[in-house]
């Protein structure tokens, strides 16, 4: 059913032969300087072979480039959400101080400022208090300053349990703690200072063979909250201060609190 004498350059047929009864599909190209023309063909069942493995091909090729394509966004999204988690690790690290696990000083003055904001807020009273060793000096060189850490943070645990759930107690210096009193007048902030003098003073300490009788003093302020001062912060630390500073001028071992 070809005929190659039409007025084309080149084409294609579906041919059927008489000989073997095969479908084929036949292209021509017409050569015109020789006077020929060029002519293939193929079975239409092998081109359809050809053209499944193709797809064959393609679709394995697409399904694994998917795979892969979702395996390295899992392993992005882990990978990120390791981030986000050693992130956090490292904001609580910076605010903790190694030796005692108590907040440290940075830490407790940036949620000072928190707490007068809430305390503003809600119109709840705050108090806050300042913890200082006496002669914590003589612990070190009478035992070493290995034996002074042990000391020290036998302290911080008796302070940690004695403290309410929401106290905030952080490490302000060496030997001294600030600890925060949300929702606390200044009465009721003595009174818990008076118990924590009192729970150190009666407990012992256990240095190797030795036990060790310890005694802090503490000056307690209340936070005026009336203002709405930046500087109210510095100023309740200063009066925590003040206090703290005539309970050792005192004889040291007492609460002391700011006028
Ligand atoms: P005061 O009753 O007047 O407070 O006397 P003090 O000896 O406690 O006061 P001072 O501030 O003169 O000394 C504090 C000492 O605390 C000095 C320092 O060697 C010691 N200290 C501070 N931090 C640490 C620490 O992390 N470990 C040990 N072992 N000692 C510390
Ligand atoms: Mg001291
Ligand atoms: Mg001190």
């Amino acid at each position: 059913g070809l005929n190659v004498n039409r007025p084309v350059e080149d084409g294609s047929v579906d041919i059927t032969s008489s000989l073997d009864h095969v479908d084929r599909i036949a292209g021509y190209h017409r050569i015109d300087r020789y006077g020929i023309a060029a002519f293939a063909s193929t079975s239409r069942q092998q081109l359809q072979k050809k053209w499944l493995q193709y797809v064959a091909i393609s679709g394995l090729l697409l399904l694994a480039l998917i795979f892969i394509l979702g395996f390295l966004t899992l392993r992005i999204l882990r990978n990120q959400s390791a981030m986000h988690d050693q992130q956090k690790q490292l904001v609580i690290l910076a605010s903790i101080d190694g030796l005692t696990g108590l907040y440290n000083r940075r830490y407790g003055l940036n949620r000072l400022t928190e707490e007068f904001k809430r305390a503003r807020r809600y119109q709840y009273p705050l108090s806050l208090f300042m913890v200082d060793i006496d002669y914590f000096k003589k612990v070190n060189d009478s035992y070493g300053h290995a034996a002074g850490d042990v000391a020290l943070k036998a302290v911080t645990d008796i302070l940690r349990t004695t403290c309410r759930e929401q106290d905030i107690i952080s490490r302000y210096g060496g030997e001294e703690f600030l600890v925060m009193l949300p929702e606390t007048a200044l009465d009721e902030a003595v009174r818990l200072a008076e118990r924590l003098r009192k729970t150190i003073e009666q407990a012992s300490i256990r240095l190797g063979s030795t036990d060790l009788k310890m005694t802090i003093s503490i000056g307690v302020a209340s936070c005026d909250l009336g203002s709405d001062n930046e500087n109210d912060q510095t100023t309740s630390i200063q009066q925590a201060d003040r206090a703290l500073y005539r309970a050792k001028e005192e004889g040291r071992n007492r609460v002391c609190v700011s006028e």
